[in-house]
């Protein structure tokens, strides 16, 4: 497992992300701490209707892997984030909150990745995996190679 951060730390600053990492049950980004968390658990399900999400809105190629995908998400999160006052942002977590308790169907799911906060790091990652093949491929074989 050590060995996996110190290879995505590296990967981070490869790509020129300026955020830590740490290891957790779900992903998700921290933006007071500047960290993403690596999610451990896995949710074929929600992992399915997030691929055709985000084909939905142009993700150009099948072979990202669910879990290197929602890693994108999170950097999308770092990315965008400063669109967002801190007030914007703690209303879309508010609003994220309630839907939480209804995530079993994907019509739930979509209006969620669609929430503002949610959707500029969607189309953000999006675009990242689209133009960023090669740097995708690495980061693809980095948790590949975890899971192994
Ligand atoms: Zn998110």
């Amino acid at each position: 497992m050590e060995n996996f951060k110190a290879r995505v730390r590296e990967w981070l600053q490869k790509n020129d992300f300026d955020c830590d990492i740490e290891m957790d049950t779900d992903f998700g980004y921290d933006w007071g701490a500047n960290i993403v968390h690596i999610g451990t658990s896995q949710y074929p399900e929600v992992g399915c209707w997030y691929k055709k999400f985000m084909f939905k809105y142009g993700l150009a190629w099948s072979h990202v892997t669910d879990d290197v995908m929602c890693m994108i998400h999170e950097l999308g999160h770092y990315s965008t984030i400063e669109q967002f006052t801190d007030i914007e942002l703690l209303m879309c977590q508010f609003v994220k909150s309630e839907m939480l308790d209804r995530m079993e169907n994907p019509d739930t799911m979509f209006k969620y990745w669609e929430m503002r906060d949610e959707f500029a790091a969607n189309c953000w990652a999006i675009d990242f995996i689209n133009y960023n093949i090669e740097a995708v491929n690495e980061l693809i074989e980095i948790f590949n190679e975890r899971s192994a």
